[in-house]
């Protein structure tokens, strides 16, 4: 039996645990979850929001599927999210996004999968105070960071059947920092010419993407664009409850929704779990179980398809009512 490491989180992180893994239970797969708790709830008893136990199970683990754990907005402990994406050197978020079946928006044919860097750029949290009225960022990017994002982007590219990779900077401005990520994206190209290459302004970018989002396949980006890009995204198919992503490194994964842990709408079984859910049937995909995986998302686009949706997506589902339909549809799919 399969074991993988079970981040809960804090805000609306245990509603939608609870409901993805009363749906992966009821797939059939068997799966040995080794529950750790992190994020402000843990910081009273062992002084820091990610203790090295969480670290140790997922190195031990090589998986992980995790809901959301709040980021305090100003001073405090180090982002929870940063943190374990550093430690455990996850340097490529994988954001697939597509349009999901029932869910209507302004486009069809979304298909786009955001590579983002997720170590450096902004996130090294190299931070100064010059003087009471003066803070500084540094906005650190390396070559070795930059090519090997840039690689795994090709690499995607060429394994999933994507027909382009398009690398978003700010190089005319940041032409040092941008310029570099975008120079090892071009000598990286060149290794790939079964791919095609493209590059775009970020700027110009998220104006094409309100435009025209099916003239984009994958977009490859430093991690500060790459996240707010990725919002963007799930924008365009539909929101944060659907949108599903992925932390990749050499040794380990971890599985988390783009969304954060929403503590507007927590503890009211109001949350849709469709972003963790997706993100979880990566994860089966991942860890070989393609059969749960397959069943599992077959019977979630029938759930959609037939109009059962939740309060965000304009539904009337609870959180709990809606993973209950999907294990009703997957029960007639076993
Ligand atoms: P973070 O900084 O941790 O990413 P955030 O405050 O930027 O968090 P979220 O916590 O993702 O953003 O929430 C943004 C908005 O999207 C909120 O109004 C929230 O209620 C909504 N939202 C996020 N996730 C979900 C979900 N799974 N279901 C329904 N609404 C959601």
């Amino acid at each position: 039996m399969k074991r993988i490491t079970l981040i809960k989180g804090d805000g609306i992180g245990p509603e939608i645990s609870e409901a993805v893994l009363k749906i992966i239970d009821s797939s059939g797969v068997s799966i040995d979850w080794d529950v750790q708790t992190a994020g402000a709830d843990v910081i009273a008893e062992e002084q820091t929001p990610l203790p090295d136990r969480v670290i140790k199970s997922v190195m031990e683990n090589g998986v992980a599927l995790k809901s959301p754990v709040t980021t305090p907005i100003g001073k405090g402990f180090r982002s929870v999210n940063v943190q374990l994406r550093k430690e455990l050197d996850l340097y490529a978020n994988l954001r697939p996004c597509y349009n999901l079946p029932g869910i209507k928006t302004r486009y069809d044919n979304v298909d786009i999968v955001v590579v983002r860097e997720n170590t450096e750029d902004l996130y090294a949290g190299i931070e100064r105070q010059i003087d009471d009225d003066t803070a500084e960022s540094i906005k650190r990017i390396t070559r070795a960071a930059s090519t090997r994002i840039a690689e795994f982007a090709f690499n995607y590219a060429l394994k999933n059947n994507r027909k382009e990779v398009c690398v978003v900077t700010k190089a005319n401005i940041c032409k040092l920092s941008d310029g570099l990520f975008l120079n090892c994206a071009r000598e990286t190209a060149e290794r790939f010419p079964q791919i095609r290459f493209r590059e775009i302004l970020v700027d110009n970018c998220c104006m094409q993407l309100v435009q025209n989002p099916n003239q984009f396949d994958v977009l490859l980006l430093p991690n500060l664009y790459g996240d707010i890009v990725s919002d963007l995204c799930a924008g365009l198919i539909g929101g944060l409850g659907i949108a599903q992503g992925a932390n990749i490194g050499e040794d380990c994964a971890v599985f988390e929704p783009v969304h954060g842990s929403a503590p507007d709408i927590a503890g009211q079984n109001k949350a849709n779990p469709t972003a963790m859910l997706m993100s979880a049937i990566e994860m089966l995909n991942y860890i070989g179980a393609n059969e749960a995986a397959f069943k599992i998302k077959t019977a979630l686009f029938e759930t959609l398809r037939a109009g059962i949706k939740t309060a965000d997506l304009g539904g009337e589902s609870s959180c709990s009512g809606f993973a209950d339909e999907i294990i009703k549809r997957l029960r007639c799919i076993i």
